[in-house]
C-alpha cells in the first residue's frame, strides 16, 4: 500500500499540512495532516479538493518556441540568448522577472539572485504585490523589516479578535475555525470591519459595515480614544517607540472625535464607540488584516494606523497580541524572504542600506550585484508597454487576466520584444509566449514554503514529472548556467538552494536582523526530506524556535525602537463620479482560487458558484432597473464585462462586489482584474483593486 506523503497546500497563507496518498490507479486522496502546527487535521473545501485537480488536462507538457514543439536545450539556450542580448544592447534594466506566490523559497531564490546579483538589476516583482504589499511596506515602516510578530495561537489566546477588510470565513477557513473554536471555549469576542457582510461578518459580535477606503480614519479614531481614555502602555511608549507624539497628534486632529469617525466611515456611531471601548478595555486584542486594507492607494497607511493602535497599549510581540497580517497565497511570505519583490534585496534586507547591499553582493561574490529597487508589478508592465523592458519572463501567474487595467498588460505582453512563460497549465498569459517552458506542479514539486506566521513547511512530491516537465528552480538555474553563471548557480538539488538560502539569512548578522534561519544553514539532505514545520527565526537552531518576535521589545530599527507613522485619512485614488457611480469591491468566493486553472477543473467546488455575480444592493439595482438574475453590463474606465446580478442587502447602497476569479477561459464573463484600476499606493506599489469606480447596466 502506498505511503502517505506529507505535505503542504498550494492555496491560502493559512498553510495547512496535506497528507497525499497516490492509489494504484494512479488517483490521488488528500487528508489533513493531524500533525500540522497550521491545521492539526483540518482541510477547507479547496483543500479537501486537491486530488480532483491533478490530471494531465491543459497541462503544459514540453517546451514550446512560437508555438511548436521544441527540446530543452534549444528553449533554455534561446532564452539564455535573448536574455543576454538583450542586457547588451538596452542593458540591464531592459529585461524583467514578474513571479509568483506559488513559486517555492527556492525557486524565488534562484530567481531572485538571477535578477539581483548577476543580471544587476531589481526588475524582479511578483504577483504577491497584488495581495500584501501594503503590508511589508506598514511593517517595515513601523518594525524597520518585515516581521509578522504573532502567531495563530495568538488567534486562540486573544480575547478579543478585530477583523478587518477580511473575510477570514472564506478567504483563510481552516484559520477562521481555529478562531471560531477558540471563541467556545474562552468566549473571544470577534469584531468584523468590513464593507461588505460576508461570511465571517454574519457570525461575529460587532460588524462594522465601513464605508470603502476609511480605515485610517476608524484606526486614528481609536489612537485617539486610546489618548483621551488614558489607556495607554505609557512604559512600552516610551522604552520601545519612537514618533508617539506626531502620530497621536495627527490622529487626534483627522479624529477628534467619535461622531466625527462614524460620519465619515458611514458607521453608527453606537458601533464605533463599542469597538473603541471593547479594544481600549481588552489587552489580550489581536488585529487581523489582509486584502481589505492591502488592496488600497492608502494601504500601508491603513497598516500603520492598525500597528500604531497596538504600539500606543504595548500590545505586540506578546501572547494573544497584536498586528496581525495574514497573506493571500501559500508562499507570500517565503518570497517576502528572499527578496521576490522589486524594492526588497534578499533575507529581507533593503536597498536603502548601502551596506545591505554590498553584504548580499559578497555573500553571493556577484558580479553586478543591483543598488538600486526594481519596477514594481504595476510599472513593470507599463514599462514593457512602453519599451523600457524588452524581454520578460513571467513564471507560475496570469498577468492577463489578474493584473488590473489587464488590457493594457495584454498590449504590453503583445509589444514586448520577448516574452517566455513558464507554468503549469495554459492560461490566458500563456498566449503572449514567444517560449513557453513546462513547470512542475503541485505534487511534484519539492522545496519549501512560508506561510501567515512564517512558518516553513515543505510541499513534497507524490507524483512523477509528467512528460518533459520541469521543477521552476531547475529551469532557472539552466538559464542562468547559460547566461555564463555556472558557478553560482551550480545546484543539484532544492535543498542545496535552501541551505544558501538560511546561509544568507545569518551572513554578518549579529542578531540586529530579525529573519534569521541561520541554524538550518547545515541542514543535510535527509533532514531536509524530513523538515518538520518551524517558525522563524530559527538562530537557535533546528527544532527550537528562538524567541517571539519583538517578545521583548526590541525591533530592527536602526536604534532598535518601533516607530509610530503619523497618518491621516485620504480618500480613494479614483472617487466615484456621476459616469461611474457604483464603488466596485472585488475578491474571492469560497471555492475558488485565483483565475480557476485548477480548482475551475473540480465540479462540487464550481457548484458553489457556477458563474460570476455582481452583487448589488436592492436599491441600487432598483434605481438601475435591474432584478435578480439579470445579466448586467459592468464597465469601468479599463473595461467591462457581464456578470448575473445578484441582490442582497449584504451590500452597501452605492457599493458592488465582484469575485476576482474569472476570465476568458470560461466565459466572456466580468473578471475582475480588466475592470481595475491602476492606481496604486506610493510607498507598496499596490493597486487599489477594493475601490473601483463602475457603471452598471442591462446588458
Ligand atoms: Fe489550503 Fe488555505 Fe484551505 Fe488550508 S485553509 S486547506 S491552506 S486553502
Amino acid at each position: 500500500m502506498a505511503a502517505e506523503v506529507r505535505t503542504t497546500c498550494p492555496y491560502c497563507g493559512v498553510g495547512c499540512g496535506v497528507l497525499a496518498k497516490v492509489a494504484a490507479d494512479g488517483s490521488v486522496s488528500v487528508r489533513g495532516d493531524p500533525d500540522h502546527p497550521a491545521n492539526a487535521g483540518k482541510l477547507c473545501s479547496k483543500g479537501s479538493a486537491l486530488g480532483e485537480t491533478l490530471g494531465l488536462d491543459g497541462r503544459l507538457l514540453s517546451p514550446e518556441i512560437g508555438g511548436r514543439a521544441a527540446g530543452w536545450d534549444e528553449a533554455l539556450d534561446l532564452v539564455a540568448k535573448k536574455f543576454s542580448d538583450t542586457i547588451a544592447a538596452h542593458g540591464p534594466d531592459s529585461v524583467g522577472f514578474y513571479v509568483s506566490g506559488q513559486l517555492l523559497t527556492e525557486d524565488y531564490y534562484v530567481a531572485n539572485k538571477l535578477m539581483k546579483g548577476f543580471i544587476g538589476c531589481g526588475n524582479i516583482d511578483t504577483n504577491s504585490r497584488l495581495c500584501m504589499a501594503s503590508s511589508v511596506a506598514g511593517h517595515r515602516r513601523a518594525f524597520g523589516e518585515d516581521i509578522v510578530p504573532g502567531t495563530y495561537e495568538d488567534f486562540e489566546e486573544a480575547d478579543l479578535v478585530v477583523l478587518v477588510g477580511s473575510n477570514t470565513a472564506w478567504c483563510h477557513p481552516v484559520l477562521y475555525q481555529r478562531l471560531l473554536a477558540a471563541r467556545t471555549k474562552r468566549g473571544t469576542r470577534i469584531a468584523v470591519v468590513d464593507p461588505r457582510r460576508t461570511a465571517t461578518g454574519e457570525d461575529c459580535d460587532l460588524f462594522l459595515p465601513i464605508r470603502p477606503g476609511t480605515d485610517v480614519l476608524l484606526f486614528n479614531g481609536l489612537l485617539a480614544h486610546l489618548v483621551r481614555r488614558g489607556a495607554l502602555d505609557a512604559d512600552y511608549i516610551a522604552a520601545h517607540t519612537n514618533g508617539f507624539d506626531a502620530a497621536t497628534t495627527l490622529a487626534a486632529a483627522d479624529a477628534p472625535t467619535v461622531a466625527r469617525v462614524a460620519e465619515g466611515c458611514g458607521l453608527d456611531p453606537a458601533d464605533v464607540r463599542r469597538l473603541y471601548d471593547w479594544f481600549a478595555a481588552t489587552p489580550r486584542t489581536v488585529t487581523v488584516y489582509s486584502q481589505g486594507v492591502n488592496q488600497s492607494a492608502h494601504g500601508t497607511d491603513k497598516v500603520n494606523a492598525i500597528i500604531n493602535c497596538h504600539l500606543a497599549t504595548g500590545r505586540i510581540g506578546k501572547p494573544g497580541m497584536g498586528p496581525f497580517s495574514v497573506t493571500g497565497q501559500p508562499n507570500a511570505m517565503g518570497g517576502r524572504e528572499v527578496g521576490g519583490l522589486a524594492n526588497q534585496l534578499a533575507a529581507h534586507m533593503g536597498f536603502e542600506d548601502s551596506a545591505a547591499i554590498d553584504r548580499v553582493g559578497r555573500f553571493w561574490n556577484a558580479p553586478a550585484v543591483a543598488r538600486k529597487p526594481g519596477l514594481k508589478a504595476v510599472d513593470l508592465f507599463e514599462a514593457a508597454a512602453d519599451g523600457r523592458v524588452r524581454a520578460l519572463w513571467i513564471m507560475g501567474t496570469n498577468p492577463a487576466v489578474s493584473m488590473p487595467d489587464a488590457a493594457r498588460v495584454r498590449a504590453a505582453l503583445k509589444a514586448c520584444d520577448f516574452v517566455v512563460v513558464s507554468d503549469v497549465v495554459r492560461t490566458d498569459t500563456t498566449r503572449f509566449a514567444d517560449v513557453l517552458l513546462p513547470a512542475a506542479g503541485w505534487g511534484e514539486k519539492d522545496g519549501t514554503v512560508t506561510n501567515s506566521e512564517r512558518r516553513i513547511s515543505r510541499q513534497r512530491p507524490f507524483a512523477p514529472l509528467p512528460g518533459d516537465v520541469r521543477p521552476d528552480w531547475w529551469i532557472i538555474t539552466e538559464v542562468a548556467r547559460r547566461m555564463g553563471f555556472a558557478e553560482a548557480f551550480d545546484y543539484a538539488t532544492p535543498a542545496a538552494i535552501f541551505r544558501e538560502h538560511a546561509a544568507l539569512s545569518a551572513f554578518e548578522n549579529d542578531g540586529a536582523r530579525l529573519f534569521d534561519i541561520g541554524g538550518l544553514a547545515d541542514i543535510d539532505d535527509d533532514d531536509y526530506a524530513g523538515f518538520q514545520p518551524m517558525h522563524w527565526p530559527l538562530r537557535a537552531g533546528r527544532g527550537a524556535r528562538a524567541d517571539r518576535l519583538a517578545g521583548d521589545g526590541k525591533f530592527p530599527t536602526p536604534d532598535g525602537r518601533a516607530r509610530f507613522v503619523a497618518v491621516r485619512q485620504e480618500g480613494p485614488a479614483l472617487p466615484v463620479d456621476g459616469a461611474f457611480p457604483i464603488a466596485l469591491t472585488t475578491g474571492r468566493i469560497r471555492d475558488q482560487w485565483h483565475t480557476m486553472t485548477r480548482t475551475g477543473l473540480v465540479p462540487r467546488l464550481m457548484a458553489h458558484a457556477p458563474e460570476p455575480a455582481i452583487e448589488i444592493n436592492p436599491a441600487d439595482a432598483a434605481a438601475i432597473g435591474l432584478r435578480e438574475g439579470d445579466l448586467a453590463r459592468v464597465e469601468s474606465r479599463y473595461g467591462s464585462g457581464r456578470a448575473k446580478v445578484r441582490l442582497t442587502d449584504a451590500q452597501r447602497i452605492g457599493q458592488a462586489f465582484l469575485p476576482m476569479h474569472w476570465s476568458g477561459r470560461f466565459a466572456a464573463n466580468a473578471a475582475a482584474g480588466p475592470l481595475s484600476t491602476p492606481v496604486t499606493d506610493p510607498f507598496s506599489g499596490q493597486p487599489e483593486l477594493k475601490h473601483v469606480p463602475v457603471r452598471i447596466a442591462r446588458e
